[in-house]
């Protein structure tokens, strides 16, 4: 019905995968560029599968470019170097 909607399947038990996150950010707040992945688990065996969550696209909340998720925006990080440079 949903078209869109990947099907995973458990690589033990061949059961049909959840999706338990999505773009769930590896990794500390601290860095600049966090790995987004998409944790899958297997209700039947618990087995718990990492996808990248590349591709996937984000608007920016401040801008409105969209960029991928696992990079930052182009835009707002341009801004802030010149607003630290000739802000003010
Ligand atoms: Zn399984
Ligand atoms: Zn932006």
């Amino acid at each position: 019905m949903d078209s869109v909607t990947e099907i995973k399947c458990c690589p033990r038990c061949g059961s049909e995968l959840e999706l338990k996150e999505k773009s769930y950010a590896m990794g500390s707040a601290l860095f600049a560029n966090r790995f987004h992945v998409n944790i899958y688990a297997c209700p039947k065996c618990n087995h718990v599968e990492l996808f990248a969550a590349e591709g996937e696209l984000v608007t920016c909340p401040v801008c409105g470019t969209k960029h991928p998720a696992r990079e930052k925006c182009a835009i707002c990080s341009l801004n802030t170097v010149l607003d630290g440079k000739y802000g003010r």
